[in-house]
């Protein structure tokens, strides 16, 4: 379970209505049980129920079992599509272990806006599904000119491009494997040549293809996190 509170021995955990509900009404649990917790900073601990009402409740948290476990420094930057498959985006890149999601608006971007609030719930959900420690974080809707024109110096960019055909990925790997990294993922209607052209002069650029039919970007960005992992990942 997910909780916005620091996590430590004898901590106190007070539930809100919809954890208690969803603690005693859809999982059944009691006074003494047992609930795991994650906030995100402090790794997971396992509580015990303390307190258990309809509308609220307590755990106490008794001792760590897992601690922190940081995802590599990946950014997975996308340009938000419709409501769902955006959702979607967000979720498989928190169960696929990126460390920030930024969604950006690019010439072509179908949404110009996006709910901060909703994704990262999505993000929270996905992280606890998967028994991770960390969630990531979802920044708010940027311009990507604006994100390019403070790119650090040593991050690294597998700016995926259907236009292209090889895979710089596997060299680039071993000439950056400690470096932080970030992927890119492009609106329905792809990057327009501007946009382009700035991508493939970036130092830090390496264009990768995700083989040979133009995915949707929903689908590209799953491809894309999993070659990663495979070139980079632990
Ligand atoms: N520009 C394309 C068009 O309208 O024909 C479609 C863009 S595609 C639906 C969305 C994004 O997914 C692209 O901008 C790119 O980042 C990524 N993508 C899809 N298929 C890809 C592939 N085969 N190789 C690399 N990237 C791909």
């Amino acid at each position: 379970l997910y909780v916005e509170h620091p996590l430590g021995a004898g901590q106190s955990i007070p539930l809100t209505k919809e954890q208690a509900h969803y603690l005693f009404g859809v999982m059944r649990q009691r006074l003494g049980g047992a609930v795991a917790l994650f906030n995100g900073s402090d790794g997971e601990w396992q509580a015990e129920v303390t307190e258990a009402g309809k509308r609220g409740g307590t755990l106490t948290c008794r001792v760590q079992s897992k601690p922190l476990q940081m995802p590599p420094d990946l950014w997975l930057i996308f340009a938000p599509i419709k409501k769902a498959r955006t959702d979607f985006i967000v979720e498989k890149a928190a169960e696929m272990g990126a460390a920030r999601i930024l969604p950006v608006g690019t010439e072509y971007t179908n949404s110009e806006r996006i709910r901060q609030d909703r994704l990262q719930a999505h993000a929270v959900e996905a992280a606890e599904q998967c028994g991770g420690t960390y969630v990531p974080q979802v920044a708010d809707l940027q311009k990507l000119s604006q994100l390019l024109d403070h790119w650090p110096a040593e991050r690294q960019l597998m700016f995926c491009d259907e236009a292209e055909v090889g895979n710089a990925l596997q060299l680039a790997a071993q000439d950056h494997k400690d470096a932080p990294w970030a992927i890119l993922i492009g609106p329905e209607g792809g990057f327009s040549e501007k946009e382009r052209k700035r991508l493939h002069a970036m130092a830090q650029s390496h264009v990768v293809s995700l083989g040979p039919r133009i995915l949707r970007a929903d689908t590209a960005a799953v491809a894309a996190m999993t070659l990663w992992q495979q070139a980079l990942g632990d």
